[in-house]
């Protein structure tokens, strides 16, 4: 089912009367049985944004559409969505099977019934043989697979996930991650998947929504928002190492930097912000561009160069090369930019510039 959020605000009034604007006109579409991330550094409104989805917060203004119902003024019970938290949020006294079951016995489903449709549940999200253990007798990974089970067990229409694998340490982070991944695929459930770990949000996500300041900052695919950010914020928050910034400016349609033309713009003169990934810089014994290498990091699969900026005094960034180039510290490394992993942006919004 798609989801659709019109003009969505929401501001709260703090303790000492001043207003903060959470989620501001917010409009987003959420196609029918994919999985979205929410992605945003931390206080930039998605856990508020989905609340409102889920209606345990009331939007100051705007409507939230279910297909073609209004469900602004629905009840969160009447909403069709299962909500899983970063903290589980388990009964600690009852079995994996009784917390399963528990929405369902809240809407009277017969037991014989519901003790199936728990164990479709458990089998759906591998716990189906750990039934009778309470949740202290689980790994944090197993415990949110309950929680996920839990949401999961009234058949809703749509799964909302607030940050559901912050508290799981790094390999069951990326294990669950993937069993999430295949859960939606396997039900087809539209979800939201909230977090504000580009990597986290990039692997698992069909389409991710980036916020900041509670507005959109961009939508998309996470591979094309990677290779065409339209702003600063998005070029910035997406790629580790994160692109690399510079000023620069437009001249006469050249790129500029540190005194060197790098490429070609068809802006008007003026002082621009230069983005670079680091994977950007091709070693090229004619290159127009020459990076002067301060320290090297191989690490497997490619090497990680910090470079001393000649645009700034005591500052460096990063370029990321192959590992067949051999390259030590106090190198000068002749390379090329690559036109499609630079980006200029302008100075006063940061809007991208062509
Ligand atoms: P995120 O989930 O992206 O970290 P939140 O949606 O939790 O961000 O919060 C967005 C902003 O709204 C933050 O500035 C936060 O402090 C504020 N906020 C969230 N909930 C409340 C509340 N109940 N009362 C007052 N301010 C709140
Ligand atoms: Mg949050």
């Amino acid at each position: 089912m798609e989801i659709r959020l019109e003009n969505i605000t929401k501001i709260f009034v703090q303790k000492d009367k001043s207003e903060v604007i959470a989620v501001d006109t917010l409009n987003i579409t959420i196609p029918t049985g994919k999985l979205i991330g929410l992605l945003g550094p931390s206080g930039c409104g998605k856990s508020t944004t989905l609340y409102m989805i889920a209606g345990l917060l009331k939007p100051n203004g705007g409507r939230i559409f279910f297909g073609d119902e209004d469900v602004t003024d629905t009840a969160p019970e009447d909403r069709g969505i299962g909500l899983v938290f970063q903290n589980y949020a388990l009964y600690p006294h009852m079995t994996v099977r009784q917390n399963i079951m528990f929405p369902l016995e809240n809407i009277k489903v017969p037991k014989p019934e519901a003790m199936i449709r728990a164990q479709e549940m458990a089998d759906l999200v591998g716990i189906g043989e750990l039934m009778d253990r309470k949740p202290k007798e689980l790994s944090g990974g197993q415990q949110q697979r309950v929680a996920i089970a839990r949401a999961l067990v009234k058949k809703p229409r749509v799964l909302l996930l607030d940050e559901p694998l912050s508290n799981l340490d790094a390999r069951l982070r990326l294990q669950t991650r993937e069993e999430i991944k295949r859960i939606q695929r396997e039900t087809g459930i539209t979800t939201i998947f909230v977090t504000h770990d580009q990597e986290e949000a990039m692997s698992i996500s069909d389409e991710i929504v980036l916020m900041d300041f509670g507005v959109r900052r961009q939508m998309g695919d996470p591979q094309d928002v990677y290779d065409k950010p339209e702003n600063l914020f998005a070029a910035k928050f997406l790629g580790t190492p994160p692109i690399n910034i510079f000023d620069g400016e437009i001249k006469n349609n050249n790129i500029v930097l540190a005194g060197k033309n790098i490429g070609k713009s068809k802006g008007s003169d003026q002082k621009v912000v230069i983005g670079i990934r680091p994977e950007g810089f091709i070693v090229n014994e004619k290159g127009s561009f020459e990076l002067d290498v301060d320290m090297v990091e191989t690490i497997g699969r490619d090497t990680s160069l910090i470079i001393n900026d000649p645009t700034r005094e005591n500052n460096t960034f990063r370029a990321i090369i192959e590992t067949k180039h051999r390259i030590k510290p106090g190198d000068v490394l002749k390379v090329n930019i690559k036109k499609d992993k630079l980006f200029i942006f302008d100075v006063d919004l940061g809007n991208l510039i062509n």
